[in-house]
């Protein structure tokens, strides 16, 4: 019995070990891919719900791994926050979405309105809102193109420096976006406390309908409840013809999801733009 416990403890320690060592390799490999250019960003489009035009596009980020291939973002953000290296990962994204705008800009006839998400270790930089409004000024993007998208969780932990920062970005012109609404907690305290210019309802609640029970009753009253507060609705995860007339007939601003398309890369996204998406 003995025998058994020491060796099931050698396993286990075997285990831990292994655990922390692949979590190390990956975030240095984070790291290095930084240097290594691994990283790129997708953009998936965003529609007026009443007109069907081309609105926005929200940037997604991708990890290229030279051995693993394309690891999706909720696989590394997380590591990354951890490891405080999302504040650079979040400037490089910052920098490509602008960069991406002035190529769109050039090309289309209406300037589209560029979202981009942001972890909580970003907006907790007291020189937050000054880098993003300096970067912003530097490449030549006026403040009301961009977007910044925030999770509840992000916020929930919010201090007055996060505060601070999104007031003086709000204040200069840019969006502030509430993420994945209605899926933390105290959602509604957020919407009084917090500068915001609009919510963006996740996909758990739109992708359902039309649903002719609760699904639906939860979702219009968020939408209600963002009227009544003269937010801009975004639905993401519209996926299907009946859900995009449902989600066009509660009254939400704007549409993102795969009836129109998936995360594009930025020459997918031009060379659609200008053949035009199907409405
Ligand atoms: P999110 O902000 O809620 O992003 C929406 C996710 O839903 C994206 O997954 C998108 O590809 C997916 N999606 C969009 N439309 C549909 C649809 O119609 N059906 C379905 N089934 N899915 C749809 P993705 O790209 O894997 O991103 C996952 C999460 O990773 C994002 O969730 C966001 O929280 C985080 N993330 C992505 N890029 C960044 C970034 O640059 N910085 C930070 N901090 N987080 C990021
Ligand atoms: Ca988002
Ligand atoms: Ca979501
Ligand atoms: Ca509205």
């Amino acid at each position: 019995v003995q025998q058994i416990a020491r060796e099931r403890l050698v396993q286990e320690a075997q285990f831990e070990w292994r655990q922390q060592d692949t979590g190390l390799s990956l975030l240095s490999g984070i790291h290095l891919a930084l240097q290594r250019d691994e990283f790129y960003l997708e953009y998936q489009p965003q529609f007026d719900s009443r007109t069907g035009a081309l609105v926005g596009a929200e940037a997604l980020m991708r990890w290229r791994h030279p051995a693993l291939g394309v690891i999706p973002p909720t696989v590394f953000i997380r590591e990354a926050e951890n490891a405080g290296l999302i504040q650079a990962l979040g400037q490089w994204a910052l920098r490509e979405t602008i960069s991406a705008w002035k190529q769109l800009q050039e090309l289309l006839d209406q300037p589209l309105r560029m979202a981009v998400n942001v972890s909580f270790p970003e907006i907790a930089d007291p020189f937050y809102a000054q880098q993003v409004l300096g970067l912003l000024d530097q490449l030549g993007m006026p403040p009301q193109f961009l977007e910044l998208e925030l999770t509840e969780t992000a916020m929930i932990r919010d201090t007055s420096v996060s505060l601070l920062n999104l007031r003086q970005l709000k204040a200069a012109g840019v969006h502030i976006v509430l993420d994945d609404f209605g899926t933390g907690f105290s959602s509604l305290s957020h919407l009084n406390d917090l500068p915001l210019t609009g919510i963006k309802l996740d996909r758990a609640f739109v992708s359902p309908l039309p649903d002719h029970g609760p699904q639906n009753h939860i979702v219009t009253t968020m939408l209600d409840l963002a009227n009544r507060l003269q937010l801009e609705t975004t639905a993401e995860g519209v996926e299907d013809i009946a859900c995009l007339e449902e989600i066009r007939r509660l009254g939400c601003d704007r549409i993102q999801g795969y009836i129109y398309a998936r995360p594009l890369a930025l020459g997918e996204l031009i060379s659609q733009a200008k053949s035009g998406f199907p409405q």
